[in-house]
């Protein structure tokens, strides 16, 4: 490890002629039918080499595009000494999953979209050093962990283990309070573990993040239903806990609400993609979980999110014989991140953009066989920003499916809300919070993250579980509410 910082000697006219480092990654052919992680990293060589075409702007914009502010130069500057260990510590500062982050944060809109170099060619691959040092860092088992204030005596409880109580996890524990993080589930780590799949974050990453913390003094507890095996009011009134972070996201599957829907063979990607990852039905029979007989049939997925992008991946790699992509707008309006559209288009998924369901079609045994589609163009922007698609007519045809899977959108789930008197919520069930504080209308309650903003990104509820975290400072060092 160095210690005398190394300074980047290149005028930066000749580090901008440096092209962008290319991750290796699985080849898309032999990776469409496995599970294993589709980008490989990069390597010293390829990492000091992006490191050097960052032209070290005074004022780093790359910084303001990102939700937990890491310190990105300091962190660049880092790799390019070689000082990985160092570059790890500086993202942790303000990052508890830089691992999970370099793989998924959509950072062509956030600290890349920020990065000058992009005006005239392509960003620094900021997420792409990201993932390296944090991969580094685990490789050496010498994980720069923050140090941890004397003990407060004072408890926090969070509910759900998802990225935006991780993060507020990650900062309390750092102040010396006592932080206990119940889970519904048996697995930790929320859409991280049960949404997003394998090929994209190994849970084995995610688990050593959650290692981490676990070394820092965070207590998690697994099958605690807050609402159910016990109330936020009996957390305050029985369990002694000061403060309560309600960090239970948007996980309530949406429909289209088309005929049809309710076939055999139609699924909510929420269910899809849970028995695939956290019950590794795609390691049936090793793991006793009933599979999707996604072989050799045609599957179509409805929607243009990160989530429809990995349901119809994974249904190609359970073998699915044609996988179609059905999406209502065009490429240009999809959510999902720009590499997870490249790699499927890599991967063989068949992208049938204007499209929309309006039909399931089913067989005498009530299974489905098809999908009614309409034809759709685009029209004048709707409350989105986005064009609104819009029937063209007459443009009916029929597309014969086997499996379809519906992607179209999560809404809250009402348990907290519904058992936890004078908590107050918006008309769609999301708990409503202050935008800087995060308290809700409830005293000693916070609350972030999808629960709050409704679906959003990993990096926007670590952000929300780091203000909250804050907020819980002050709350309980001032005792004012
Ligand atoms: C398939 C999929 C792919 C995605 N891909 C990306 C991506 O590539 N990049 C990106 O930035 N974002 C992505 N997202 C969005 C991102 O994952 C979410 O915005 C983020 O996880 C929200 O974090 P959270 O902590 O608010 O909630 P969650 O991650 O949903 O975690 C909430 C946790 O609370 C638990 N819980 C709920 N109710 C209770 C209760 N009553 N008691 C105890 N625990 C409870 C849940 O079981 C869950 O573990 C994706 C989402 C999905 C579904």
């Amino acid at each position: 490890m160095s210690t005398t910082p190394v300074k980047n000697a290149l005028p930066n006219k000749d580090r901008m002629k440096i092209a962008r480092q290319h991750m290796i990654e699985q080849d898309p052919s032999a990776r469409a039918r496995n599970f294993l992680e589709v980008n490989q990293g990069f390597t010293p060589e390829l990492a000091t080499c992006e490191s050097t075409r960052c032209i070290a702007c005074p004022k780093p914009t790359c910084m303001l595009g990102c939700p937990v502010s890491i310190k990105v130069r300091d962190f660049i500057d880092l790799v390019f000494a070689g000082d990985y260990l160092g570059a790890a510590a500086k993202i942790r500062e303000d990052n508890v999953l830089p691992a999970v982050t370099g793989r998924v944060c959509p950072q062509e809109d956030q600290c890349e979209g920020g990065c000058v170099l992009g005006k005239k060619g392509s960003p620094l691959a900021i997420g792409h050093l990201e993932r390296f040092v944090a991969d580094y860092e685990q490789s050496t088992g010498q994980v720069g962990l923050p140090p941890i204030a004397p003990a407060t005596g004072k408890r926090v409880a969070i509910v759900g283990s998802g990225p935006a109580g991780l993060s507020c996890a990650g900062d309390l524990i750092q102040r010396g309070h006592e932080v206990h993080v119940f889970e519904a589930l048996h697995e930790l780590g929320g859409v991280l573990i049960y949404g997003i799949p394998e090929f994209r974050l190994p849970k084995t990453i995610v688990r050593q993040e959650i290692d981490n913390m676990r070394k820092m003094g965070v207590k998690f507890e697994t099958n605690v239903v807050i609402g159910k095996t016990v109330t936020i009011d009996e957390l305050f009134e029985k369990e002694g806990f000061t403060a309560v972070f309600v960090a239970t996201g948007a996980g309530l599957p949406q429909f289209l609400g088309v005929p049809g829907e309710h076939l055999n063979g139609v699924y909510s990607a929420n269910e899809f993609l849970t028995r695939t990852n956290l019950m590794r039905a795609y390691r049936f029979p090793e793991f006793d979980e009933p599979i999707y007989d996604c072989k050799d049939k045609d599957v179509c997925v409805v929607g243009g999110g990160n989530t429809a992008m990995d349901a119809v991946r994974t249904s190609l790699r359970l073998g699915a014989r044609n996988a179609y992509l059905v999406y209502r707008r065009s490429d240009k309006e999809m959510p999902a991140r720009a590499e997870e559209v490249k790699h499927a288009r890599e991967e063989g998924i068949q992208f049938m953009t204007l499209t929309n369901p309006v039909e399931f079609i089913g067989d005498e045994n009530g299974w489905v066989k098809a999908a009614r589609c309409q034809k759709m163009e685009l029209g004048e922007p709707d409350a989105s920003g986005r064009r609104r698609p819009v029937p063209v007519a007459g443009s009916e045809f029929v597309l014969p499916v086997n499996v379809a899977v519906i992607a179209v959108g999560t809404s809250a789930n009402p348990l907290v809300q519904s058992t936890t008197p004078g908590l107050a919520t918006n008309k769609k069930g999301y708990i409503q919070a202050d935008a800087e504080t995060l308290r809700t209308s409830k005293k000693g309650v916070f609350a972030g993250g999808d629960i709050v903003t409704g679906a959003a990104t990993v990096i926007l509820a670590m952000g929300a579980g780091r203000k909250a975290a804050a907020a819980i400072q002050d709350y309980l060092t001032s005792g004012q509410w």
